[in-house]
């Protein structure tokens, strides 16, 4: 294994509050849950925890409040031992919050008020612009105030580093905005919405591609659950990677895990190819336990894949 080059990963920390009960509440219902959750969550800082645990040398850029909640994100990067220099804390907003509620059946409703994590400042990117330079992998979603990304991306393109944008969760987005990838990671649903073509199996996934690449992308990689994940690069034919035959226990993060463990596969300078196989590995790893954040595999559990 090669000595990882640094990965930079900018994006969202909220707190998960679960509750389960029976049914789902209709409005203006109360109903009596019977399990209660709390836990670190949000897309950036899940896929920071994937890429770290999978061996990646990861720097994570966030924000959070100075409230009750601020400690669940740094109680969990300290006993993690990853670096919080780049966590930033906001006198004026609180930590980020999801609320979901699940019912018997897993069917679930959920509430995220992003908070901190969406008032991340130009200042704040500014203080990050060494590490921004020194990024061989650069990573994001969509879950933190865009306006900062051009900027954050910029930093990282003069030293030629790899930009990959996690379009999660799925919205519209500029042309411009999309151009400043050089791969992209839609799950079907986000491929869908991005490029107006619905995706459903390989041949319209590889329609949405062509339309996504005609925007000024130059990779695109829509994750497909569990069969797996479709690849277009620019000028070249498509290509496809199965998912791994697993004992499923839970696929939230499954799209995290994945996001996390293609930033250490390239940052390692393995090839796209090897680091989507690595990438499918630590996805696989993940939906073997429950949770997110904490069902994120160490390397050497991904290593074993591949013994
Ligand atoms: P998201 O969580 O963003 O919706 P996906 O569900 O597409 O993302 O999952 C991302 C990747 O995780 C898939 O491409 C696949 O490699 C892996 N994965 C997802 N579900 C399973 C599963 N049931 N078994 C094995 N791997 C899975």
């Amino acid at each position: 294994m090669k000595e990882p080059l640094k990965i930079m990963i900018v994006g969202s920390f909220v707190v998960d509050l679960m509750a389960r009960s029976e049914t789902l509440p209709i409005p203006g219902q109360t109903v009596k849950g019977s399990f209660f959750k709390m836990g670190p969550g949000g897309k950036g800082s899940n896929q920071a925890v994937a890429a770290f645990r999978s061996g990646g040398d990861v720097s994570f850029l966030t924000k959070i409040g100075r409230d009750l909640f601020s400690s669940v994100a740094l109680d969990f990067y300290h006993s993690e031992k990853m670096d919080t220099s780049l966590v930033f804390k906001d006198a004026t907003q609180n930590t980020g919050i999801a609320l979901i509620m699940v019912d018997e059946k897993s069917q679930n409703s959920i509430s995220v008020v992003p908070g901190a994590c969406s008032s991340i400042t130009f200042q704040e990117i500014t203080k990050a612009s060494g590490v921004l330079k020194r990024a061989k992998v650069f990573l994001t979603q969509l879950e933190t105030n865009l306006d900062i990304i051009p900027y954050a991306v910029g930093k990282v393109r003069e030293n030629q580093g790899t930009t990959i944008l996690n379009p999660a969760p799925a919205q519209p987005l500029s042309d411009a905005f999309l151009a400043l990838f050089d791969i992209i990671t839609p799950n079907e649903t986000e491929a869908s919405i991005l490029s107006g073509v619905k995706v459903v199996n390989r041949e319209s996934a590889e329609k949405a591609a062509d339309v996504l690449i005609g925007k000024g992308v130059k990779t695109v990689l829509i994750t497909m659950g569990a069969q797996g994940v479709f690849l277009k690069e620019r000028g070249s034919r498509s290509q496809f990677f199965p998912a791994l035959p697993v004992k499923v226990i839970d696929t939230t993060g499954a799209g995290d895990a994945f996001n996390g463990g293609l930033a250490v596969a390239l940052s390692e300078e393995k090839s796209l190819q090897d680091s989507i196989l690595f990438a499918t590995a630590v996805a696989a790893l993940s939906v073997t336990k429950i949770g997110t954040a904490p069902s994120m595999p160490l390397r050497t559990e991904v290593d074993q894949f591949f013994s």
